[in-house]
């Protein structure tokens, strides 16, 4: 088996997949983030940290993965992150 010079060999996709659904696992904590929405309202939401951190869709916590891309970002937590919605709920609900 030949690597190219220089290249890392990548973890395999079953690796990935169970070291992000370990990272998940311990962002599941529910909190009150104040959301600072595109629009410029304000909303308290009970967010998990996934969602706050924009790992999971504000609405239906599908994941945000490199893989499912579309993925929109709709506001922001103030010192926690960007939050996101998946395309199916950013173009229904609003
Ligand atoms: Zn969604």
């Amino acid at each position: 088996m030949s690597v190219e010079p220089g290249r890392i060999p990548a973890p395999d996709r079953a690796t990935k997949q169970l070291l992000w659904d370990r990272m998940i696992a311990s962002k599941q904590t529910v909190s009150s983030y104040v959301v600072m929405l595109d629009g410029g309202s304000l909303e308290t939401l009970d967010l998990t940290a996934a969602q706050a951190e924009g790992f999971e869709c504000l609405t239906c916590k599908s994941q945000h993965t490199t893989e499912s891309g579309a993925f929109r970002p709709v506001g922001h937590i103030p010192s926690v992150g960007t939050v996101f919605q998946c395309l199916k709920c950013a173009g229904g609900a609003r």
